[in-house]
């Protein structure tokens, strides 16, 4: 299959350029297309055979459920048997946004899409591309992000490029992604809502809109693999470089933004100068305050300034792809502050590292 790429200027477009990927989509084809979390790989989420074909390409397992992206409100009344207040009110406060939330689903959802599961997950991007092109479409679009099954999301048309050529009918090419981790997905079906995935719509900003919210266990750790998780996905491993991604956390530090954590640079420094003298390629994530501390040999990659959880979030998984084309074999990570977004930039590069830290 040839894939067709297609640049659209997110700020000035019309949309007749939009008209032939919406035409790919309501005939059953796959598109991918940029939203603010990542770049998603679109389908007809209420079309079996299109949502098969997303596992397909991705060649992701197929009990992991789909995300149905909508553009107004009032498509979601037709994919759900009901609304909790707490749903209505997380709707309200960060729709159009990068929030998932998980319903109970109406007959509408064939279980392909929700992976065997009677909840069904919706979000309403913000994005004017994914959002015009949903409308376009005049169908709800399941779009995981536009990935092979095991590398780091896109945040670039290119990064799809590097997974989907041939495999997909179109790329919609709408520059790179603002906010670059997934969505925050909630479960809404329960009394209290359950907080799924972080993402940036934070736990602070939850909590702050419906008070109590908890979290589920598989966000902090590995699920055993005698345990059903809530949100299938959880249980394979994600986001993963080439590389084996070793993370390195200095002891009490990680909750507040601290200062620059000079036991941990000193650990990495002293480990890759290590390595390098075996003939190892060393790549380095940092930040801009700390990257020239480390030696000059290894491949250092800073995320931005460290107070900008923001460039941190937007610049992780572009980083993360970099080093699978250097072929690096080692990576060592700075941690992060693990609150606001900083939770969501933490849980990527954890399971990213296989849930390999070394405390120092
Ligand atoms: P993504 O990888 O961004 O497409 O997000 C899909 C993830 O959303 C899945 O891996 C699940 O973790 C979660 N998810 C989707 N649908 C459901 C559902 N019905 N119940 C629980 N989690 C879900
Ligand atoms: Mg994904």
């Amino acid at each position: 299959m040839k894939t067709k790429i297609v640049i659209i200027d997110k700020a000035s477009f019309q949309d007749e350029e939009l008209w032939e990927a919406a035409k790919i989509l309501r005939s059953g084809g796959l598109v991918a297309f940029p939203t603010e979390t990542v770049y998603g790989l679109g389908a007809n989420a209420l079309d079996e055979e299109a949502a098969a074909k997303i596992y397909g390409a991705k060649g992701r397992p197929s009990d992991n459920p789909l995300i149905a992206h909508i553009s107004a409100m009032e498509e979601l009344l037709p994919l759900v048997t009901e609304i909790s207040q707490a749903g209505r009110r997380l709707m309200e406060a960060y729709w159009p946004g990068p929030l998932t939330l998980i319903l109970p689903k109406s007959s509408m959802v064939p279980f392909k899409t929700t992976g065997g599961l009677s909840t069904v997950a919706v979000r309403m991007p913000g994005d004017p591309v994914a959002n015009r092109l949903i409308k376009l479409a005049g169908v709800p679009i399941a779009a995981p992000s536009a990935n092979a099954s095991g590398r780091p999301s896109p945040t670039t048309a290119e990064h799809v490029y590097q997974d989907m050529d041939g495999k997909i009918e179109m790329i919609v090419d709408g520059g790179p992604v603002g906010i670059g981790v997934e969505s925050t997905i909630v479960d809404v079906t329960g009394p209290v809502p359950i907080m799924l995935r972080p993402g940036a719509v934070t736990l602070e900003m939850l909590k702050s809109t419906v008070g109590q919210v908890e979290m589920d266990p598989a966000i902090a750790g590995p699920v055993a693999a005698d345990v059903k998780p809530k949100a299938p996905g959880m249980k394979y491993r994600h986001y993963a470089p080439k590389a084996e991604l070793v993370l390195v956390e200095e002891e009490g530090s990680g909750q507040g933004q601290g200062e620059v954590s000079l036991k941990a640079v000193e650990a990495i420094r002293a480990m890759t100068l290590d390595q390098l003298s075996r003939g190892r390629k060393v790549g380095i994530i940092c930040t801009d305050e700390t990257k020239g501390r480390y030696p000059k040999e290894a491949e250092i990659r800073s995320l931005g300034p460290k107070d900008s959880q923001e460039a941190i979030a937007r610049n992780l998984f572009g980083v993360l792809r970099e080093f699978d084309s250097l072929e690096v074999t080692l990576i060592y990570s700075e941690s992060f502050p693990k609150d606001h977004l900083g939770q969501a930039i933490m849980n990527r590069l954890t399971k990213a590292a296989g849930y390999h830290i070394i405390k120092v």
